[in-house]
């Protein structure tokens, strides 16, 4: 058994998330994490808000909330949201926790006493009007190569050209509008990321090759242009404080850390936090000095692959300290809707929070994760839904259950009947179950979503096909033994599907399980000679009929909901 560490990139605390966001990092991290512990490894599964920035100071600023005050909302605002998709964290921190502000000052000052941080001078653009210096995209303006006007200071949206803030004309302040800006000289901290390219390489070439391809070629592509010094501080109130013991004058002068220095830190201040909330947990054995036992994997959108893999190692890399690092990164595409951009701002698309009020969380888990964004983008769209839903979830899974208690209550009582003794086409659907199930896990174990909800899919598919075959209605008119054991096949096959079915779509599995009473059910995963057997629920357990597993989403719905949010 091994002990598996898994983190999900953090939700930037401003705003509610998007499905594409939910599905390119803490959805299909929850799937696996939830396997895993069923496959009884032992699982820390580790996620947080990323608070610190210019856009939680604006947003703070908005809604007339000191940022401190703005941050522990929204981030119970997220933790309620993530608890209605059954995200199974066993912490779920905030960035701005005191352990990750120890964490980030303890690396920094490392970093440092390696020679790996230097200070420099730059020149940064300062909003007299709102006191303060101005981040490169909060600085609007004319671009010159095509005259569009509403420029952002790092890149125009029209002409896609990169540019300078000093570039652009008639430059004034995003936040305010304010054209009083001056360029003033200000001292940063930058990691010296290029004397750790080599070492990152090393580091990376051992291990990349095991990563699902989005990932390492990100990774490489990025590293093969080599590693720039990154400046590391920023001139805000609202972050990680320099520590004064190592940098007296920027402490005095209020340099924060950049968010992207600090977020990342936050995988082991989070588990520090989780390590604080209760006795008798160890946060050290699963990053500091963690035995090759220890085995982690991050989920993320592919815009965090660089970070992750180069960055972020880098920066631990240069702590020289027995950190742990990745071991696997699975890395997503985007979930477009309707091949565009979600937008909170022109509402467009469903959010986390609209599509748990529309449909209960396991809808969403199995048509995000059966059409993850894994080799490319993949489109939202609400008549595909509708199909997946209405097809695998109540045609193929809720019929077959529904079909098979509601028939055997009806005919044999409410106790699993006996019958013969399993036949032939017993012992084929217990082969192909379990060839079906070793498929499933494989596609899990590496990683591979969509594959393995379509294992799952002809799982579930393999009851129909049987119950169409042995057609108890029919059987039981002239051989009511022989509709007894297809019965009591069928509900040892709901029985497994509940099982199984749990990374996926865990309320229904917990429906499933429910309806039958064994004594304090001890199934946690099913061996394939288990799977083969159909034998864990035996005759004569007491069973109910649970109520409908799935409803099917109507035309009616899915106009409402294309007009509602948007589409086509
Ligand atoms: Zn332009």
């Amino acid at each position: 058994m091994a002990r598996h560490l898994v983190t999900s990139a953090l939700p930037y605390i401003n705003g509610i998330k998007h499905l594409g966001n939910l599905v390119g990092s803490m959805l299909p991290a929850d799937v696996y994490a939830r396997y895993l512990r069923q496959r009884g490894h032992e699982v820390l599964f580790i996620c947080a808000t990323d608070e610190h920035g210019t856009p939680a100071e604006l947003a703070a600023q908005e809604a007339g909330l000191p940022v401190a005050e703005f941050c522990a909302r929204a981030h119970e605002r997220q933790r309620g949201i993530y608890r209605g998709y059954e995200l199974s964290f066993d912490h779920f921190g905030r960035s701005s926790s005191p352990q990750n502000r120890e964490t980030t000052q303890e690396i920094a000052r490392e970093l440092h006493r390696n020679g790996f941080v230097e200070q420099r001078s730059v020149r940064q653009v300062y909003s007299t009007a709102d006191r303060r210096f101005l981040p490169d995209r909060y600085i609007v303006g004319t671009c010159p190569y095509c005259g569009y006007d509403r420029a952002r200071g790092d890149q125009c949206e029209n002409c896609t050209r990169v540019l300078d803030p000093t570039d652009l004309l008639d430059a004034r302040s995003a936040i305010s509008g304010s054209a009083d800006l001056e360029v003033r000289d200000t001292e940063h901290l930058f990691l010296l990321q290029s004397r750790l390219t080599g070492e990152v390489e090393a580091w990376l070439a051992d291990r990349a090759d095991r990563w699902p391809v989005l990932a390492s070629s990100i990774a490489r592509k990025w590293l093969a242009e080599g590693l720039q010094d990154r400046s590391i501080t920023r001139d805000l109130t609202w972050g990680v404080p320099v520590p004064a013991d190592t940098w007296p004058e920027l402490a005095a002068a209020g340099k924060v850390f950049y968010v992207w220095f600090d977020a990342p830190i936050e995988y082991i201040g989070a588990t520090r936090e989780w390590a604080d909330a209760a006795e008798g947990r160890d946060w050290r054995s699963w990053w500091y000095e963690a035995d090759e036992t220890v085995r982690y994997t991050q989920f993320m959108a592919k815009d965090n692959v660089p970070f992750h893999t180069v960055m972020f190692p880098a920066t631990l890399l240069g702590s020289r300290r027995p950190w742990k690092k990745v071991d696997h990164v699975k890395a997503f595409n985007w979930l477009t809707y309707y091949g565009g951009k979600f937008s909170t701002s022109l509402r467009r698309g469903v959010f986390t929070d609209d599509a748990l009020e529309l449909l209960p969380a396991d809808y969403w888990r199995w048509f995000l994760m059966a059409n993850a964004p894994e080799s490319d983008d993949a489109s939202f769209g609400w008549e595909l839904f509708a199909t997946v839903v209405n097809k695998d979830l109540a045609d193929t899974l809720g019929n077959f259950v529904n079909r098979v208690l509601s028939f055997g209550h009806r005919r044999f009582g409410d106790r699993v009947p006996a019958g013969q003794t399993a036949g032939e086409a017993e012992q084929r659907l217990g082969r192909e179950a379990a060839a079906l199930l070793a498929g499933y896990e494989s596609a899990l174990d590496a990683l591979d979503f969509r594959k393995a909800a379509r294992a799952l899919r002809a799982l579930w598919s393999a009851g129909n096909a049987y119950l169409d075959e042995r057609a108890p209605w029919q059987q039981v008119k002239a051989d009511p033994a022989a509709a007894e054991l297809t019965l009591r096949t069928a509900m040892n096959l709901i029985h497994l599907y509940a099982v199984v079915s749990e990374p996926f779509v865990p309320a229904a599995a917990r429906a499933m399980r429910g309806a039958f009473d064994l004594p304090a059910d001890p199934v946690r995963w099913v061996d394939a000679e288990r799977a083969a057997a159909l034998d864990t629920v035996p005759a004569g357990t007491p069973f109910r009929v649970p109520p409908v597993l799935f409803a099917k989403v109507t035309d009616e719905q899915t106009e409402e909901w294309t007009a509602r949010f948007g589409g086509r």
